[in-house]
């Protein structure tokens, strides 16, 4: 199975386009190689078929920098995206579908909850149904999903509930602090033929037991790198929501990242979803430090993975 790292960064990107933190003023400035697109990945079974986790608002330039998903030679139309994923209803996660609206069958796999937020949103049917089916997932059930004429990926996966958040967007709806089950999903990604397989949770609120023991002694995660500390962006005069209002664990702290997955046998950890506010983005920042002492990595939008 191969992976692509489509980008790295949590909503709004590095830089983030209204946002003059250090990170952000460093990658406009002299340290262009700080900047990231908004957080996806790439996965495919046979090199040839890809599937996206995702469609990030910056999703047309993540395509363009990413040869994998380029046009086959000799095609006049064509595209090696075969369907995308979707762990969540944010504008992070669906915006990009928006940019894959020029004719090309896909399928978008998502829970009914995310579904009927497109659904209600008129601008989502530039993607005809005829062409681009809409699959309802749902939790525990592994499904795999299949090329444009329907013949199977190569792939496993498994959605499952991770503790989270609404939408930003739905909070204002009745009963805002009920967390519906829908509104964040984790995926566990398995190539069917090596039975390798690694976890997907860009979003996470905490470790439960239940998770602890899902992703024990797994051979690869990526994982929910928002904020080094929950105080972050309050901090920082950002914001005014903790880590853990916006539905994030951070990295630090006792019940953080570092030290939540400590222990759990895990052979590869990659923080996912890493918001420009994060001072672990900086290479030689002492909290960057600390993530690879703990064993994790801070990747860059194109970096390939082979499991
Ligand atoms: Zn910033």
């Amino acid at each position: 199975m191969r992976v692509v790292v489509l980008g790295a960064a949590a909503g709004g990107g590095v830089p983030q386009w209204n946002c003059n933190c250090e990170v952000c003023r460093a990658a406009r400035g002299p340290q262009p190689e700080l900047q990231a697109t908004q957080a996806s990945i790439a996965i495919s079974a046979d090199g040839e078929h890809w599937f996206l986790i995702n469609a990030s608002p910056d999703l047309r330039q993540q395509v363009i920098a990413t040869p994998q998903l380029h046009p086959k030679p000799g095609h006049l139309r064509h595209s090696p995206i075969s369907g995308v994923i979707l762990t969540n209803g944010e504008v992070d996660a669906v915006a990009g579908l928006l940019s894959l609206r020029e004719g090309w069958p896909f399928t978008i796999y998502a829970h009914q909850r995310v579904l009927s937020v497109l659904k209600s949103n008129s601008i989502f049917n530039v993607l005809d149904e005829k062409r681009v089916r809409r699959q309802p997932i749902e939790f525990d059930t592994a499904f795999e999903p299949v090329l444009p004429d329907g013949s199977p990926s190569g792939l496993e996966i498994l959605p499952f509930a991770v503790p989270g958040k609404r939408a930003w967007y739905l909070e204002s709806a009745p009963q805002p602090e009920s967390d519906e089950p829908g509104d964040t999903l984790g995926l566990r990604i398995a190539d069917k033929r090596s039975g390798e397989y690694l976890y997907f949770l860009a979003a996470c609120a905490a470790l439960t037991p239940d998770l602890r023991q899902r992703l024990q002694d797994a051979p690869l995660i990526f994982f929910d790198g928002t904020l080094w500390r929950d105080d972050e962006l309050i901090a920082a005069g950002l914001g005014a929501k903790t880590g853990q209002r916006m539905g994030h664990m951070a990295m630090s702290g006792e019940n953080g990242a570092l030290a939540a997955l400590a222990d759990l046998g895990i052979a590869r950890k990659i923080f996912l979803h890493i918001n420009n506010s994060n001072p672990v983005l900086f290479p030689d920042s002492a909290e960057r430090k600390a993530a690879e002492k703990s064993g994790w990595q801070i990747p860059s939008d194109g970096m390939e993975i082979t499991i």
